[in-house]
């Protein structure tokens, strides 16, 4: 299955990704991860984009659209695949298409008072990428990790001003795209809200009900 979730900052892609993946045994391509990672190596790629996501714009669709087709074409993403964050635009929707078209999009939708909530309380771990939430999913022990004993940090993005930054890129880039799959019969809505279990349940329920 090669799915797609859309949905601004702070819907909930990364857990809900991190869950399916594990449950359907596919992939989970999150650009921002890429990036990430780009940056903690300091590849090019990672000297290119620090400023730009250390500031919560998009990065360029070309670079975006790069790194995609490169991370598809590895072996582990020949049977399906699980996108997080990408596409954001439509250039790179459209970029999609043309490569390796999306199944199914999942719409994650939340309201935009739990987004930032949900992205100030923010915590991943260092070493498993596993994410948490000071006050809705807190670790037992604090700033450690349940599941490694990494070492959990906040994401440099995840202050106020870069937010606010993020949720003006989706408005303008990124939410055009409800409309753009709706258009092709691909979009599926699912309510982000309530707990990762909660909105996985919803999920299934999707799949059963095709
Ligand atoms: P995320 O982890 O999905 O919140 O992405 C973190 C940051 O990476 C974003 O704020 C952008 O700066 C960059 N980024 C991730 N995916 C994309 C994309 N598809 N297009 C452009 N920039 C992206």
């Amino acid at each position: 299955m090669k799915i797609v979730l859309l949905g601004p900052p702070g819907a909930g892609k990364g857990t809900f990704a991190a869950q399916a993946s594990k449950r359907l045994g596919l992939p989970h391509i999150s650009t921002g991860d890429l990036f990430r990672a780009a940056i903690k190596n300091e590849t090019s790629l990672g000297k290119k984009v620090k400023d730009i996501l250390a500031n919560g714009l998009l990065v360029p669709d070309e670079l975006t659209i790069g790194l995609v087709k490169d991370r598809l074409l590895q072996p582990d993403a020949a049977d399906g695949w699980i996108l997080d964050g990408f596409p954001r635009t439509i250039p790179q929707a459209e970029a999609l298409q043309e490569i390796n078209p999306a199944e199914l999009v999942l719409n994650l939708e939340v309201d935009d008072g739990l987004i930032l909530q949900r992205l100030m309380g923010r915590r991943i771990c260092r070493n498993c990428g596993k994410i948490y939430h000071m006050v809705t999913m807190p670790p037992k022990r604090d700033g450690i990790c349940d599941a490694c004993g990494g070492e959990l940090y906040t994401r440099s993005d995840d202050q106020e001003d870069s937010i606010k930054t993020r949720l003006a890129a989706y408005r303008e880039q990124t939410e055009p795209l409800v409309q753009w799959y709706g258009d092709r019969n691909l979009l599926i809505p699912l309510r982000g809200k309530g707990t990762p279990d909660s909105v996985y349940a919803a999920f299934e329920e999707v799949l059963r009900n095709r």
